[in-house]
């Protein structure tokens, strides 16, 4: 699914659709209705662009998609024949929104592609995708655009991939295209993470192209040419979903590995765990506090060179030691709670010591 960010001109949508067209895009997207984070902004020409749509429809045989955000724009839509829509992400996030678009479409039977939510929660993200459901539209699918962040990010938008991931896991039939343009926010980053998206198997991309991307009234930055889209898509590596058969043996020999050193990291995990179980006991004999600040510093620092030495990223070994610390914490809490009846013997206590 390709197009540009927002319908302009009559002309510009013809310019940008004809290249897409005969390179065989599947769906042309454009933005009428812009949800725009500032006022002041370009708010996109509304529903005088959909005439230009139609005629991407009907001269070039391109299905077109459009974005919808409210009742309004779904019947313009509809009494024009669009019949690809898409929820954007700040729609998405809102289940009054999303409830009101389904009933406007309920009884059609158009295709509807669901961006995930700004706010990375994927529940959320399927909720939007089973009112649909439940109304009917079964033409589904699920558009990944990276999560708002706080702050400067290496993206636009951050990609959170365990979040599309962990949605395949839960809804496996589900359709799902990865939308390079808005995670990167520009467009020297749109092929790498286009092709980071194929590497994970998905179903495919929803980019932003524009015949004259520097001139755009939205996203000038992070839109392609027509060329620069053509050009993308040939050196794009598509892989296939299975190694070859003359491989399969060695694949699950790695696997194999992989599942005896799994085992072997979580015994070890209990162990590690029941160390730190004595630990709190003697703790707690002691009554000394748990979280011991500089024992703590030491741990990382000793982890940090540790992993260093043996090629493992600072940031994974220091997510994994948070992790772990935090469970051995939790676990010392709960060796530092009375049993029931140490409890009991220490409220007879006090109220004996009361009573004197
Ligand atoms: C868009 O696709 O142009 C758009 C506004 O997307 P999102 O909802 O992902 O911000
Ligand atoms: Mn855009």
């Amino acid at each position: 699914m390709a197009g540009p960010c927002s319908a302009e001109t009559e002309q510009q949508v013809m310019e940008t659709a004809r290249p897409l067209a005969a390179m065989g895009v599947g769906v042309f997207r454009a933005g009428l209705w812009k949800p725009r984070t500032r006022p002041d902004s370009f708010e996109g020409v509304g529903a005088a662009g959909l005439p230009w749509l139609q005629r991407v429809k009907t001269e070039l045989g391109l299905p077109v998609a459009v974005e919808v955000a409210s009742v309004r724009h779904v019947e313009e839509a509809l009494n024009h024949g669009i019949d690809v829509f898409w929820l954007g992400a700040r729609t998405t996030a809102n289940p009054f929104a999303v409830q009101e678009i389904t009933e406007a479409l309920r009884g059609t039977d158009v295709s509807v592609w669901v961006k995930n939510p700004i706010n990375p929660d994927v529940d959320l993200w399927i909720g939007a995708l089973e009112r649909l459901n439940r109304a009917g539209i079964t033409r589904l699918g699920a558009v990944h655009r990276g999560f708002s962040a706080f702050g400067a990010t290496a993206y636009r938008n951050v990609p959170y991939w365990q979040i599309p991931i962990e949605l395949h896991r839960r809804i496996p039939e589900l359709r799902l295209l990865v939308d390079p343009s808005h995670i990167g926010g520009s467009r020297d980053r749109v092929a790498a993470l286009a092709q980071y998206a194929m590497n994970l198997d998905f179903d495919g991309l929803m980019v932003e192209v524009h015949c004259c991307p520097e001139r755009a009234l939205s996203d000038a930055a992070q839109q392609l040419t027509p060329d620069g889209l053509q050009t993308m898509l040939q050196r794009l590596r598509l892989r296939r979903p299975q190694v070859k058969e003359g491989d399969l043996a060695v694949l699950q020999r790695f696997r194999d590995d992989l599942t005896r050193i799994d085992d072997q990291v979580l015994e070890l995990l209990a162990r590690r765990m029941s160390v730190s179980d004595r630990i709190g006991r003697l703790k707690k004999e002691n009554n000394v506090v748990i979280l011991q600040r500089e024992r703590w510093n030491e741990v990382l620092a000793h982890m940090g060179a540790v992993a260093r030495e043996k090629g493992l990223s600072d940031e994974f070994v220091m997510k994994l030691y948070d992790a772990i610390h935090a469970e051995s914490i939790e676990r010392q809490q709960r060796v530092m709670e009375d049993s029931p009846e140490q409890a009991c013997t220490r409220m007879d206590d006090d109220v004996d010591n009361k009573l004197k």
